[in-house]
């Protein structure tokens, strides 16, 4: 299979396979080249809240935003807090957590609309974002999937929440983008635990054991596992080759950085007013 992230500018990858089809969408997902962040952080930092200088913060999203050809106040962002909390967002919501943290939707991991003229954006820097879209509705999402809001079933949230709007499942197209691979995700019992929930025996499991009680888990495919089982055609679920850690010059990795890194912003918007 193809890549279906190519690289538009300094700034970020887009999500071709989508925005060559779908007229008015943008989708994609930054790189840490460019911008304003120095240190730990150098590069094109987008989160507020990993320790940065909080006006550094807001000229990368302003170059972010140039680039993309979306302006910033028409941007959402969320709190994060590793749950799965989804919410719909309209244009009230336009510019919260745009240019600041206190602004955003709070206690929320995934948001979706179909509003035109508003950008969906959520931080990353290893966990996995989904990214949705139902074209006939003009419904688009994105969901923030650590290992925690993979197991809380965040992909699985977003499909319920499309179903009560009459949304057919079998349109649903879903992305999982750039994070962490099986290789450079090594964790725990207490993880693999959680991740078990999900499994039948028939299911292919997304972790091998490396070592004892250590295990190299593949997040891509358990989100692409739970997407399946909430009734999503395989035919209708692409991912990327891309890892955050393994690519390094272009991604910061909370993992390979040692916790203390920059965000990459993941998004998805209709242009318009
Ligand atoms: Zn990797």
């Amino acid at each position: 299979m193809s890549e279906p992230f190519v690289q538009e500018s300094t700034e970020f990858y887009g999500i071709k396979e989508w925005t060559g089809k779908y007229n008015g969408l943008t989708a994609g997902f930054s790189t840490r080249i460019g911008g304003h962040s120095q240190g730990a952080y150098e590069g094109l930092n987008c989160g507020f809240h990993v320790g940065d200088h909080l006006e550094l913060v807001a000229e990368n999203r302003k170059t972010l935003s140039s680039s993309i050809g979306l302006p910033v106040d028409h941007w959402v962002g969320a709190e994060q807090t590793h749950g799965s909390h989804i919410q719909q967002i309209g244009k009230d919501d336009r510019g919260k957590g745009s240019l600041d943290y206190a602004s955003s939707i709070k206690d929320t991991d995934g948001l979706y609309t179909c509003v035109e003229g508003l950008l969906l954006t959520l931080c990353f820097a290893d966990c996995v974002p989904v990214y949705f879209i139902e074209p006939d509705s003009r419904m688009i999402g994105i969901a923030h999937a650590g290992w925690k809001g993979t197991v809380k079933g965040i992909a699985a949230e977003m499909i319920l929440q499309w179903e009560k709007h009459g949304i057919n499942k079998e349109k649903i197209q879903v992305m999982i983008g750039p994070s962490i691979c099986q290789d450079c995700y090594i964790v725990d019992d207490n993880v693999i635990k959680e991740i078990e929930k999900w499994l039948e025996v028939s299911d292919q499991k997304p972790y091998n054991e490396i070592s004892f009680a250590q295990y190299a888990l593949d997040l891509k495919k358990m989100n692409r596992i739970i997407l399946e089982k909430s009734g999503i055609p395989a035919r209708n679920i692409m991912s990327t080759n891309y890892c955050t850690s393994c690519h390094s010059k272009h991604f910061f990795s909370h993992r390979k950085d040692g916790g203390s890194t920059g965000r990459m912003l993941s998004f998805i918007g209709w242009k318009g007013d």
